[in-house]
């Protein structure tokens, strides 16, 4: 009996690609933990997992592959091993605890073949925008989220990469975005000198990241059974208190420096 058999029922689902596809996980973290469990449930065919932390106490409240006996393991180890014992089906599943920030250099080597991105990391706008470059440089969708107290945003860029996450942006400071253009962005050995954001201590739950990790592989299973073409770079803002949600089309910015929109 083929364990992909109930998914293979869905309109338009293409078991094929995702049989395929190699999906990299910036942050195995409280999103990271959904996405990851949710890509070998659908059978991803390599799922890279990069992350320089270890499991901390303050995690388990939400970082559900993570349990007491974790603390103070690397977040990579712990999240393999947990996904092999409890959800891997088919998929190859690499650990990387390494600094994506300063070994950026390596993380380019490691996910050569790379056919999705899901960015989980809390760095910052930056790094969003440095992410986002090199999906574009790479062509290949961009999938990122996050929770803020109780709504969430989840965004997904087009493979094509128009419109894109900078395309939304009037006040990214433009030497540092020149770094990080799509022709350099395979270049650079560290991504060091990317402004961080100093954001507060986040306010989070189990069901804020269960739902944000859900909606950005929903996207992407969307991205998937929908044609390339009929695809737009979208924004779900999604709200816990009242149960809203709002999608719109990312705004494009003609003559952006990453996707060179040109209507
Ligand atoms: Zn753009």
């Amino acid at each position: 009996m083929d364990p992909f058999d109930r998914q293979k029922r869905i309109q338009g689902w293409k078991q094929d690609l995702i049989d395929e596809a190699v999906a990299v996980c910036f942050g195995v973290g409280g999103l990271g933990s959904v996405v990851s469990m949710n890509l070998c449930r659908m059978g991803v065919g390599r799922i890279i997992l990069i992350d320089k932390d270890i499991v901390e106490i303050h995690n388990l409240n939400r970082q559900l592959l993570f349990s007491m006996k974790d603390v103070g393991r690397p977040k990579v180890t712990a999240a393999k091993e947990a996904l092999e014992l409890g959800h891997n089906i088919r998929s190859q599943i690499e650990e990387h605890q390494i600094d994506i920030v300063e070994k950026w250099s390596d993380v380019i080597r490691i996910i050569q073949g790379a056919t999705v991105i899901f960015n989980m990391i809390d760095y910052g706008d930056y790094f969003d925008y440095a992410a986002q470059s090199l999906a574009i440089k790479l062509g290949i969708p961009l999938i990122q989220g996050g929770t803020f107290a109780q709504s969430m945003c989840v965004e997904y860029i087009t493979a094509r990469g128009q419109p894109c996450l900078l395309c939304g942006s009037d006040n990214a400071r433009e030497e540092i975005i020149d770094q990080i253009r799509p022709e350099e962005i395979l270049e650079l050995e560290n991504l060091n000198f990317l402004p961080k954001n100093s954001n507060p201590i986040g306010q989070s739950n189990t069901y804020l990241c269960g739902t944000c990790g859900m909606l950005m592989t929903a996207k992407y299973g969307e991205g998937i059974i929908n044609s390339e073409d009929a695809q737009i770079s979208n924004r779900t803002l999604f709200y816990v208190n009242t149960m809203e949600s709002v999608n719109f089309g990312i705004e494009p910015k003609i003559g952006c420096k990453f996707c060179k929109y040109d209507a």
